[in-house]
């Protein structure tokens, strides 16, 4: 595997004939092992009856259901600490986080360079030096990143979070050039450094931020790369499978997958694998090593991917933006409709004060109804509708069977943006 560019390693610019047969081996290895040593990974093969010794290949994972983080507290309940997901003895355990639930996580090994691509990936290296806003307390975030820093060349500081002027006198005195945290911790900070007297540009030598836990919305990244000239990056992480699953490289179209998961994008319903651009449930299966027997871990998010070759010269397929939660989304003639996605479409019409998306099957036939309240009675309605459709499809893939305009006040403020009044029968 040679490394054409400046990536973190060779992993990162596998061929697809080599990813395919990196990913499939670890993911075999993975579940054989889990299978003999993780109780719990057990019963969900034995469940669906399907030998460790099938799941060859990443569309085998078809043959098995999908954990919930319900499931693994249950299971940890009934059988702690570990909820018979450990697959190593306890005394090979390296060190505990603990997630709500409460969750027991082991996570082993400071050999695995869990965050490290995604921190080269958004430049940090030798000669920075980077407050970690996030907790070091419980949850694996602060120590995970701190390492990811350090594996850069970086300098990292264990800050926390919290006190944003001790954090604003840190940066000044340490001459902080990176920043890791949440975007909104991160517009407080910058607030705090403003009440304080200071000009980010001219007082700081701050030069790049990197964030995860939150979405970085595309108004709050203009902000700060034009006004402030911060170069931005983001990740997407989840606690559970003990990790940074996919990472943003400086194009900014989506985050890399990383090659220490299995990532799927699946129809929440059948759990069946989706291909690029199809809308789906983010499912992960950690293959980074064989201490944690979690398997296709449902993460409640939705996304898709695409595998278009990225300018970047990593070869990984990209996550596209989270759209939203699961629970906020519903499946309407096969496609997604994100509650948060449909949210933002309303949003850019600002003739509407208040909406309302209904779904109902009428005639075994999925129909999607818009209620919009005006805050101008006067406008073109035929217009509006016609623009919002339009928007509406080029985001969500779908229009809107009909468009009512109802007074204002006829939908309650208590009210869902998002009504599924289907019936399954
Ligand atoms: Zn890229």
């Amino acid at each position: 595997m040679a490394i054409k560019g400046d990536y973190f390693d060779g992993y990162e610019v596998m061929s697809a004939w080599e990813r395919e047969h990196y990913l499939n081996r670890r993911l075999s290895r993975t579940i054989k092992h889990a299978y003999k040593h993780a109780s719990a990974a057990a019963d969900v093969l034995d469940k669906v009856r399907v030998d460790p010794a099938e799941i060859k290949t990443i569309k085998d994972l078809e043959k098995l259901p999908i954990t919930r983080k319900a499931d693994l507290i249950e299971n940890q309940k009934k059988d702690p600490p570990y909820g018979g997901y450990l697959a190593v003895p306890p005394r090979d355990v390296e060190r505990i986080f603990i997630s709500p639930g409460p969750i027991y996580e082991p996570l082993h090994s400071s050999r695995i360079k869990w965050f490290a691509r995604a921190f080269y990936a958004a430049g940090f290296r030798k000669g920075d030096i980077v407050i970690n806003t996030f907790t070091y307390h419980m949850s694996p975030a602060g120590i995970l990143f701190h390492e990811a820093i350090k594996d850069c060349g970086a300098t990292a500081i264990a800050m926390g979070t919290g006190h944003s002027e001790v954090q604003v006198k840190t940066m000044l005195d340490l001459g902080v050039t990176g920043f890791v945290g949440t975007p909104s911790f991160l517009s407080a900070v910058i607030k705090k450094a403003e009440e304080m007297g200071y000009d980010l540009g001219e007082d700081f030598s701050l030069k790049r931020a990197w964030f995860t836990g939150e979405m970085l919305s595309p108004s709050l990244r203009e902000l700060f790369e034009q006004k402030y000239g911060l170069k931005t990056f983001q990740a997407y992480a989840v606690t559970e499978p003990g990790g940074c699953i996919a990472y943003e490289c400086s194009e900014h179209s989506g985050m890399h997958f990383m090659d220490d998961y299995i990532i799927e994008i699946v129809d929440t319903q059948t759990g069946k694998q989706l291909g690029p651009g199809e809308v789906g449930e983010i499912v992960v299966t950690p293959i980074h090593n064989k201490r944690w027997g979690l398997i296709r871990f449902g993460t409640g998010d939705i996304s898709s991917y695409t595998d278009e070759p990225c300018p970047c010269g990593r070869t990984a397929a990209k996550l596209t933006a989270i759209l939203g939660r699961s629970d906020d989304a519903v499946k309407v003639r096969g496609m997604f409709v994100v509650g948060r996605q449909a949210s933002q479409v309303f949003a850019g019409f600002s003739q509407i004060s208040r909406f309302q998306i209904v779904i109902d099957r009428p005639a075994q036939r999925d129909e999607m109804t818009f209620r919009v309240e005006l805050k101008d009675e006067t406008v073109d309605r035929d217009k509006l509708a016609a623009g919002l459709n339009e928007k509406f499809q080029s985001v969500c893939l779908l229009r809107a069977d009909s468009i009512e305009f109802v007074p204002s006040g006829a939908i309650g403020e208590k009210e869902k943006p998002l009504v599924d009044r289907r019936t399954w029968r």
